[in-house]
């Protein structure tokens, strides 16, 4: 039977990896794939998910199954960070997913399941992983304008004119923070007009966490998230917590369901349940776990959001001077969105030409679409990828 199988179109973020791998240039840099990495160049596993390990090794006495929804204390812990107080937790049933693919996963097979119909309305561009997992669901996919190529930043007249074509039954995917792969955010005042539209027009929306912390602190870069879940009839959340507790390989994630009528919860709180055992059964859970001890226990807790702030400000520190040296690599302030954009990317607007150019004459490597991982850099490389840039003719 297998004979009938069709090549599938590989990942291009994980083929430039492969090709980054093989270039035997030894100052060649890469900022292709969503790592965060530290001056050295390494992912670094997080002090105060360590020391959880570490108890955790210690403390654990089974590996039982937990139940399908995963441990209802992580549920809880990522209901607190995400939300906090913005809506009862009453009003949200949630699962524990294999990291934030999962939950974006699941929040697609639930639309779908209570829509067949389901159209997905998904920024231009988006992570390409939505479009992609999307497709493989058979799900229309509806993409609105976001990116502005002018101005770099997003161009939100266009984006409102868009989803106000989607109406009730349709999902609309928004990046909570530090938008993949533009690095280009609304402003609250600007969510604040994407809730009364979609509550005009009867669109459920979707929120996509996967970088709380990267941009402009924890509570802020929830924020949006907040006021969407205290303001629509229903949402989906998925979060992720790959990046911001640094444990990518755990597979570590959750879906939230939130309604506004507490007596939906139960019906939600049984349909991904059930999403997870016919896809899974048992999410993992030793990430989960760890993000757990990690999130409620106070001196860890302290101790995570004090190197996550470490992480974002060297993201940002980096963002600042990489949009001073193209600066002075170009004499002009043509650069100057990388230091308004968050996160840990920022598409520079480059045609797939010159980001060809960039990886073959310089062995800088970016994705295809001009997105940069800032993470990928430190102060000895950003002053070479500015003179590199100029130099292709960005
Ligand atoms: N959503 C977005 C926008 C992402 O960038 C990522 C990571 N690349 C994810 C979800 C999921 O990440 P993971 O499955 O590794 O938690």
């Amino acid at each position: 039977m297998f004979e009938t199988l069709k090549e599938q179109p590989a990942d291009k973020i994980l083929q430039l990896m492969q090709l980054y791998r093989e270039d035997p240039r030894e100052d060649k840099i890469d900022l292709g794939v969503g790592v965060y990495k530290d001056a050295t160049g390494k992912t670094p596993i997080m002090r105060a998910v360590k020391a959880a390990e570490k108890k955790l090794w210690e403390e654990q006495d089974t590996k039982a199954y937990t139940g399908l929804a995963g441990d209802p204390a992580f549920a809880d812990a990522m209901i607190n960070l995400v939300l906090s107080d913005a809506v009862a937790r009453g009003n949200v049933a949630a699962v524990a997913t294999p990291g934030g693919t999962g939950a974006v996963r699941q929040a697609f097979e639930m639309a779908r399941l209570a829509n067949p119909d389901v159209r997905v309305f998904v920024s231009d561009p988006t992570w390409p992983n939505h479009v992609s997992i999307l497709n493989y669901l058979g799900i229309e996919v509806v993409s609105y304008r976001y990116f502005d190529g002018e101005t770099r930043g997003v161009n939100f007249d266009a984006m409102m004119e868009d989803l106000g074509k989607a109406g009730p039954g349709d999902l609309v995917l928004l990046h909570g923070c530090c938008h993949n792969p533009t690095g280009a955010n609304l402003n609250l005042v600007q969510w604040q007009a994407v809730v009364d539209l979609l509550n005009k027009t009867g669109a459920v929306p979707m929120i996509d966490i996967a970088y709380q912390g990267f941009g402009d602190g924890l509570e802020q870069d929830a924020a949006a998230v907040r006021l969407v879940a205290s303001s629509v009839p229903e949402c989906l959340i998925a979060a992720s917590c790959s990046k911001n507790f640094g444990v990518y390989r755990e597979r570590t994630g959750l879906l939230m369901a939130v309604s506004a009528d507490p007596s939906k919860t139960s019906l939600n709180q049984g349909t991904l349940a059930f999403l997870n055992r016919q896809n899974y059964s048992f999410p993992p859970d030793h990430g989960a776990r760890v993000v757990t001890m990690v999130l409620t226990d106070p001196a860890l807790r302290a101790d995570w959001a004090a190197e996550l702030e470490e992480v974002r400000n060297s993201m940002l520190g980096l963002r600042e001077l990489l949009a001073s040296e193209l600066q002075r690599a170009s004499g002009s302030d043509r650069f100057g969105f990388i230091a308004q954009h968050r996160g840990m990317f920022s598409r520079l607007g480059a045609s797939g030409e010159l980001v060809q150019k960039l990886r073959d004459e310089h062995g800088i490597y970016m994705v295809g679409d001009s997105r940069l991982n800032i993470a990928g850099l430190n102060k000895q490389t950003v002053p070479i990828l500015a003179d590199a840039i100029i130099k292709v003719g960005m």
